[in-house]
């Protein structure tokens, strides 16, 4: 037995805190109260909080856990549980290895796709021994992958019933619900009855529908009413992920306001949101499709020809909106070091130069690996954060994966892996007082924890999985920045996963705890 004797006890349900202690028998939690002295080993949790393990329900970690199964930037942030196959993304089901690497954040071919279903996936996953508990959504990136490929049409009636087979084989396998990215390329010629219909496929067995909508900027708060369309037509449950637009505090108020209405209209809907006030992606972003679609070596000749360079001018993508390239900001690299952490209309101006010829150019440059040749987009402000964090209906989450400064993921940057719920907290409790401990604790715990139907976790009480965070609540904040953002969070001294020890005094302790859950 385990005693967490003398803490602070915020039992995720957002109710008032109270002092005593958390017993743990095996997995489970035994006890939450008054502990008489026992045998068993015992945390001190003097001046700190005891609350549930913190729950990611945005998490894009599906194949980094495979490569680093430490998730060393979560549990430094008292993360128990990550939720993976979001936004259309995840590791299945898998027809051509190659083509569904489209459809994976942080793919290196140091570990292949050896599975295709869903069943194969966790069993590989739970293989890897990751420390964090895990379930995974149904991507709808891969089902169309795997079907109609990356034309940007509609499924043809056999490609959607070969989906749908699909869907229900992962759901029966235990995935727990479905998503989209119909931002995305390879989901962009998805019709919104082909999703619906897909939806209801899903939605017999009560799983959670989250969407990443179709448009994120100018006709945003349009995407999220076409995203409560579906989910009514198929009787799903909706979660609206990083509701907040790239386009300013009026399009998130009227996607917040959408999303009331459909509650008030009786559908089951939340939201959630990322913590970082920028987006991340590739510059080749900056590319049309048909441009993308080519071999590299076309690419550059296509890049080279000023006759090209005019047909691809006009292409409207995620790097241009508002044409303000301020906005967009490269990373470190190793192509342009000089240029890095500055922005394209500085980097244009410098060179003379339009800024989308200056990008052309600087794409010209990274050949030989563009996906490392990475920019922020800004796009959020902090007023957009306060409003929506501090809504009843929104939760957090990393958009991210998971990562750790040592190992093999020492050199991957994902904004939020180290910082989301470290910020969240500090943020929103301490600095801006808009929340209580208690209601920042239900956000990171029972209220995630219930939008994918767990009753036994992100919660404190008897017969509860013990998944459990110890942390100071006047000292939990990020260290991750911008610029340096691989840094542990600090603040939490002790995780435990289903019972396991993970995080002693702030240290890895090398035990992993995290089991692949299984929906069913
Ligand atoms: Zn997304």
């Amino acid at each position: 037995m385990i005693v967490i004797r003398g803490g602070t006890i915020l039992d995720g349900t957002g109710g008032a805190p109270f002092a005593g202690d958390v017993a743990i028998e095996g997995d489970r939690i035994a006890a939450v109260g008054a502990v008489p002295p026992a045998d068993a080993i015992e945390i001190d949790a003097t001046g700190l909080n005891v609350a549930p393990g913190f729950v990611d329900l945005h998490s894009h970690s599906d194949y980094t856990l495979l490569v680093d199964p430490r998730a060393a930037s979560a549990i430094h942030q008292g993360v128990t549980l990550e939720v993976v196959g979001n936004c259309g993304f995840g590791c299945f089901p898998v027809r051509d290895a190659e083509l569904a690497r489209k459809a994976i954040y942080g793919y290196s071919p140091d570990v292949p796709i050896d599975w295709t279903t869903a069943g194969g996936y966790f069993e590989r996953l739970q293989k890897a021994r990751p420390a964090v508990n895990v379930l995974s959504l149904v991507p709808n990136g891969q089902l169309r992958l795997a079907t109609v490929g990356l034309a940007e049409r509609p499924a043809d009636a056999d490609e959607l019933t070969a989906m749908k087979e699909l869907l229900r084989e992962s759901l029966a396998e235990g995935a727990w619900g479905y998503s989209t990215g119909l931002e995305y390329a390879q989901e962009a010629g998805a019709t919104e009855d082909e999703v619906a219909s897909l939806c209801a496929a899903m939605a017999a067995g009560g799983g959670l529908y989250a969407t990443h909508t179709r448009r994120r900027d100018e006709g945003a708060a349009d995407s999220v009413a076409e995203s409560v369309r579906v989910a009514r037509a198929a009787q799903a449950r909706l979660q609206v992920s990083h509701l907040v637009p790239r386009n300013g505090i009026e399009e998130s108020r009227r996607s917040m306001q959408i999303v009331e209405e459909a509650r008030g209209d009786g559908l089951d809907v939340e939201f959630d949101m990322h913590t970082r006030l920028y987006g991340l992606t590739h510059l080749y972003a900056a590319l049309p499709p048909w441009v993308l679609a080519e071999e590299p070596s076309t690419q550059v000749e296509l890049l080279r020809d000023s006759t090209a360079r005019e047909r691809m001018r006009p292409h409207r993508s995620i790097l241009s909106a508002g044409d303000d390239w301020r906005r967009i900001v490269l990373l470190d690299n190793p192509f342009w070091p000089e240029y890095a952490r500055r922005d394209v209309a500085a980097v244009a101006a410098e060179r003379g130069q339009d800024p989308l010829d200056a990008v052309y150019d600087l794409l010209l440059g990274a050949v030989e690996a563009p996906e490392r040749l990475m920019v922020i987009i800004h796009a959020y402000t902090e007023d957009e954060q306060r409003e929506a964090f501090a809504h009843r209906l929104c939760v957090p989450g990393s958009d991210a994966t998971t990562l750790a400064p040592d190992g093999p993921l020492a050199d991957t940057w994902f904004h939020g892996a180290y910082t989301w719920a470290s910020w969240f907290y500090r943020f929103m409790v301490r600095d801006e007082k808009l929340l209580t401990p208690a209601q920042a604790v239900h956000k990171l715990s029972a209220q995630p924890a219930a939008r994918v139907g767990l009753s036994d976790r992100g919660v404190l009480r008897p017969g509860a999985r013990a998944d459990v965070t110890v942390f100071d609540g006047a000292r939990f904040a990020e260290r991750g920045t911008t610029f340096e953002p691989n840094q542990f969070a600090i603040g939490v001294r002790h995780v435990l996963v289903n019972g396991v020890h993970t995080l002693r005094d702030g240290v890895l302790t090398g035990e992993h705890g995290g089991q692949v859950l299984r929906a069913g």
